[in-house]
């Protein structure tokens, strides 16, 4: 299965990419966990993306185009994958295309710009793995603690009230348009982001035909 999640910014993608990693049996490829590792490393990525992440600005097409084609090319994405973030243009869906990689389907996670904000500000990641959580809706075991890797959890620099908006207008102006050019090809699903996380992992489940 070659699957692409896409949806606003705290929709859930982090985290049924993690479940549907585990059923499904492929790897995901989380291009924003991607550059967060490249900053935290200083790579020379890392530096050009560091001020686009802070200020809620996409990172340059032919950047993450690059990024991305050299991680589909890795032998764990032979037999499918999960892309968390990509693409978020619609020259970037393009580049998919025309590097001949064939998605199967892409999943449209919906919740509405009210409750990004919340979402976004009770959200956690973990420092060593990137795991996703979140102290209201997915606590941890041990508080401030990642379950998978015993990694300290934090908060990321860019879930800060300034700098959601602007992410969210970006999804809104660049990224949405995306769902009508999937939607042509025939590979759009919808799925509703709930406030419980098994009824997302539901809708998700329901939405791609697969058992729950
Ligand atoms: P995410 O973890 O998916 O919310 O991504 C965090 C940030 O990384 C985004 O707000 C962008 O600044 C950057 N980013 C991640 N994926 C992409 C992409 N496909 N295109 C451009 N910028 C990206």
């Amino acid at each position: 299965m070659k699957l692409i999640l896409m949806g606003p910014p705290g929709a859930g993608k982090g985290t049924q990419g993690e479940i549907l990693e585990k059923k499904l049996g492929v790897s995901t490829i989380s291009t924003g966990l991607m550059l967060r590792t490249a900053i935290k490393e200083q790579t020379e990525v890392g530096k050009l993306a560091e001020q686009y992440i802070n200020d809620g600005k996409l990172v340059p097409d032919d950047v993450m185009v690059e990024i991305v084609k050299q991680r589909l090319a890795q032998p764990d994405c032979a037999n499918g994958f999960i892309l968390d973030g990509f693409p978020r243009t619609t020259a970037q869906a393009k580049a998919l295309d025309d590097a001949g990689v064939e998605i199967d389907k892409v999943l449209l996670l919906e919740v509405e710009d009210e409750k990004i904000v919340e979402r976004l500000s009770s959200r956690r990641e973990c420092s060593k793995c990137g795991a996703p959580y979140n102290i209201v809706s997915k606590r941890p075991a041990v508080e401030g603690i990642c379950d998978s890797c015993g990694g300290e959890l934090i908060q990321r620099k860019d879930d800060v009230p300034e700098t959601i908006q602007n992410r969210l207008n970006v999804y809104h102006e660049q990224t949405e348009p995306i769902k009508s050019y999937y939607a042509e090809k025939g590979i759009l699903a919808v799925a509703k982001g709930e406030e419980e996380l098994k009824d997302t992992t539901a809708n998700v489940a329901a939405a791609l035909g697969l058992g729950e």
